[in-house]
């Protein structure tokens, strides 16, 4: 696909989006992710590699997922009509495995022994374990020894697929810590390990290549919406956590001013406080992880402690692009609080028989927001970009059933 926008290429040579992204990292790790980005370069456009990936995606993972109109919900609310794409449907149950067989491809061609990462509630964990375990080769997820604790499915998944789970005890014990821990472990060996991060975040060329990626979705939105309507959507909407899902969705559109392009983020208990996760619409551009982006701060310029209902928008940064299509007004972000992505939760659940992930909840949420205010002949396409199963147990005991 071609990442243009106006004509300028989306990042640049250096990684940048506008003032946004780089490599903001010590000169040998700099010189590791030059490595990964000559290697992806080489090998995305060889038939091999785009051939093997293709036959995954239709395969393995079970795509194209399918556009389903949430025929009852739009009926109720009254007013847009609203389809989900159902990245619920995928291998493993979100859209993490389009990225995560992306990267364990490329650590192949690139004759890597081992890829190690990090993963905070486990959803990036057991996504990588299941394409190392495809693809061959020994996977390390590091993991903050408070997460192992909270998230024991996840743990036990991973395991079950062959990875090596290391316990980080130090610090908070959270997913910071771990981030820490994968990093010194890849450093012990950047010429035979590869780290694989699991969002359109870190230095350059991981939100370029997350982002190539994740593009398969809004491909197929595009194939889709054609061929059932002759025409774009009007909207698409997409959770933002890192924004790997929804630049996914988003990036064969950049260019089609028609369609509106909306992402949300976490409200948490509201903009008001300061447990929310709300980085392009209270944030300001920053440093974060190897990246310039916008970052949730406090006033010595370290991350603030977040919040989100969803342990996976739970993050202080956003991508790089993200935060460039905010400044240039292609995409509009707005939020959701915890509330509204609860009452989502369920409303999805028991209108239409489909149990949203937590994060997906949140574009939901929007959508069953913003509908009743739009013509009966407009179409909102919502990026359902995981299945609630993980959150089915907490969100019964929240709400006592
Ligand atoms: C991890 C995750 C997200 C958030 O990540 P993005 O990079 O912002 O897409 C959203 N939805 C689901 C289901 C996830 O597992």
């Amino acid at each position: 696909m071609n990442h243009q926008i106006n004509g300028v290429a989306l990042p640049d040579e250096q990684g940048f989006f506008g003032e946004y992204g780089g490599q903001f990292i010590p000169p040998h790790l700099k010189q590791a992710m030059d490595q990964i980005n000559l290697a992806y370069e080489e090998i995305r456009h060889t038939p091999e590699f785009q051939q093997e990936l293709a036959d995954l995606f239709a395969h393995y993972v079970g795509r194209p997922s399918p556009l389903f109109h949430a025929k009852r919900l739009s009926d109720q609310l009254g007013g847009a009509q609203i389809y989900l794409k159902r990245e619920d449907l995928n291998h493993t149950g979100a859209h993490k495995i389009n990225h995560c067989l992306g990267e364990a491809l490329l650590a192949k061609y690139m004759g890597k022994t081992k890829v190690i990462a990090e993963t905070g509630a486990g959803q990036h964990g057991v996504a990588l374990a299941t394409a190392c375990a495809l693809v061959g080769i020994p996977c390390e997820i590091h993991m903050g020894q408070v997460d192992i604790e909270k998230e024991h499915p996840n743990v036990v998944k991973m395991k079950i697929l062959g990875a090596k789970l290391v316990s980080v005890t130090r610090g908070t014990a959270t997913l910071k810590d771990a981030v820490d821990s994968a990093f010194e472990e890849y450093l012990k060996d950047p010429d035979h390990f590869i780290y694989a991060i699991g969002s359109v975040v870190g230095p350059h060329p991981f939100p370029k290549m997350v982002r190539d990626f994740q593009s398969v979705i809004g491909k197929e939105i595009k194939e889709q919406t054609h061929e059932r309507f002759g025409s774009n959507p009007d909207y698409i909407v997409a959770c933002v956590g890192g924004g790997s899902n929804a630049i996914g969705a988003f990036s064969a559109f950049l260019n089609d001013r028609d369609v509106k392009l909306v992402g949300v983020e976490p409200a948490g208990h509201g903009l008001d406080t300061p447990m929310h996760s709300a980085s392009l619409t209270l944030g300001k551009p920053s440093k974060l992880h190897g990246m310039a982006c916008y970052v949730l701060e406090d006033e010595h310029g370290e991350p603030l402690p977040v919040h989100s209902i969803a342990s996976g928008l739970d993050y202080p940064g956003v991508g790089p692009q993200h935060s460039y299509l905010k400044d240039i007004g292609r995409v509009e972000y707005a939020t959701a609080s915890d509330e509204e992505c609860l009452a989502a939760f369920m409303t999805l659940s028991r209108v239409e028989g489909i149990v949203p992930a937590l994060e997906s909840s949140h574009a939901v949420a929007w959508a069953i927001r913003e509908a009743p205010k739009m013509p009966k002949e407009i179409r909102i396409i919502v990026n359902l970009s995981g299945r609630g199963d993980k959150d089915s147990d907490y969100v019964a005991a929240k709400l006592g059933l």
